[in-house]
């Protein structure tokens, strides 16, 4: 994910006051819910993950991951594919191998969400405080990198027995940040390549929601709504769904105004594939792309609640007919 591109505009239209009491109001669930997730299991997927060490693309840590997600998601009844493509290294010009992964669920149900996660990690910590660590230090990417895959693997454990019309694919897509210097190296490889594949030729299902997950497992979880998942007149409905789920559930974590506006994989599955998408991303997290984004600031959860809130909106998906 890139830098945002606007700064923070938390109070939005309304006045604070104002947003305050809508938050109560829609916070206060009719009868208590109960997260089915578990958040130490999630926890522990995630460091697992952080285990492995490094993720970046073309690495050995990327190929141990993706031995590890596979086991676990075909164990869960998943069927496992791969889409590959060679990028090039923008520093050295090496080519490099690159995997996105896709995770079906009834792959049946024509009618289809695309959940997304990137689980690439960024080469280096180059925001790191210390100059040294920015040059040659070790990015582990708990939470940019890990979080939205953990919050995957633990949402596996429900999705064989996944209620409604809608089938999910999960995918985790690589090269999103194969990125030295931001202003030279480009971003999104894995989506990219993803969106332009499905653009030229169409499956014979049809994504009817995209929802991006990035840095999802910040101990204080914030999640405001992006700017661009609530511009675009196609994504705005998603935004507006996924608000009101985690309203109803009492995930306050989800705050029901418009924050930063980020460059993030949702771009070019929007603007390219033309999947109304949406970014779920807490941007305000300290040690983001430093060699402190560890397990150790993120929580179980932060990871549960997130997943939570996707699973009871993937359950009240409507059939098309009945949305028409
Ligand atoms: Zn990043």
């Amino acid at each position: 994910m890139l830098l945002p591109v606007v700064g923070l505009v938390l109070a939005g239209a309304c006045s604070m006051g104002k947003c305050g009491i809508a938050l109560a109001e829609e916070a206060k669930p009719a009868a208590p819910a109960t997260n089915p997730l578990n958040p130490q299991r999630a926890y522990g997927y995630l460091n697992d993950i952080c285990a492995i060490g490094p993720r970046m693309s073309g690495s050995p840590g990327m190929k141990k991951q993706q031995e590890l997600l596979q086991a676990h998601f075909e164990k869960l009844g998943a069927k496992v594919t791969y889409q590959e493509f060679m990028a090039i290294n923008p520093l050295g010009g090496a080519k490099v191998p690159m995997a996105n992964m896709l995770v079906e669920w009834h792959p049946d149900r024509k009618d289809r969400v695309l959940l997304v996660a990137h689980y690439d990690t960024r080469p280096l910590p180059d925001r790191d405080l210390d100059p040294v660590k920015r040059r040659s230090g070790t990015f582990i990417g708990a939470n940019d990198g890990g979080s939205g895959v953990a919050v995957m693997m633990e949402l596996a454990n429900f999705m064989p027995k996944l209620q409604g019309p809608v089938g999910v694919d999960f995918l985790l897509v690589d090269g999103e940040e194969l990125v030295y210097d931001d202003n030279r190296d480009p971003y999104f490889l894995g989506s990219s390549w993803f969106a332009k594949k499905y653009s030229e030729k169409p499956p014979e299902y049809k994504y009817r929601w995209g929802v991006v997950l990035d840095m999802v497992g910040d101990s204080d979880l914030q999640i405001y709504q992006e700017k661009n998942s609530t511009s675009w007149h196609d994504s705005r409905p998603l935004v507006k769904e996924i608000w009101a789920t985690a309203g109803k559930l009492g995930v306050k974590e989800f705050l029901p105004s418009v924050g930063y506006q980020v460059r993030d994989d949702h771009l070019p599955l929007r603007n390219t594939a033309k999947i109304p998408t949406c970014d779920i991303i807490d941007f305000d997290y300290l040690p983001w792309h430093t060699s402190n984004d560890t397990a150790q600031h993120c929580s179980g959860a932060s990871l549960a609640k997130v997943g939570w809130v996707i699973y009871e909106w993937l359950q009240g998906q409507e059939s098309a007919q009945a949305a028409n």
